[in-house]
């Protein structure tokens, strides 16, 4: 429930960069690297649009394509900006913030604090995570 606002208040924030088909499927612990990105983004490269935000493999995958209208200098930076964000996310847990670290449960893999790795162990799988919040 939260989760969705936290995405829709995002969303409403920068109608400008979203594309109306957005796919953006990802844990709350990644929200406020996400957000903080996407404003430096904007301050840098307004014609930037972001076409999808999800996690695959326990990584961030931030997909946006930048526009001919702003400089090649600013749209490199842009890259720069979403590079480290993966990065950034890559040691994040994706469920609470907490400094993370990539995990296996079940085949799947996530980035997740120690304690939500237990969680998930417990539980068997990733989703007990989520029902944990
Ligand atoms: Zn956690």
């Amino acid at each position: 429930m939260e989760k969705q606002e936290k995405r829709r208040q995002i969303m409403k924030e920068f109608p400008d960069m979203f594309r109306q088909s957005l796919g953006f499927d990802c844990g709350d612990g990644w929200i406020d690297c996400i957000c903080e990105t996407i404003r430096k983004i904007r301050e840098i490269a307004p014609g930037t649009w972001i076409n999808q935000i999800k996690e695959k493999f326990g990584s961030l995958r931030f997909d946006a394509t930048t526009s001919m209208s702003d400089s090649g200098e600013s749209r490199n930076k842009v890259n720069r900006l979403i590079e480290r964000l993966q990065d950034q996310c890559d040691k994040i847990c994706e469920f609470c913030g907490e400094p993370g670290e990539l995990r296996n449960v079940g085949g799947w893999d996530k980035t997740s604090c120690l304690r939500h790795f237990e969680i998930a162990e417990d539980g068997g799988n990733w989703g007990a995570c989520r029902e944990e919040e």
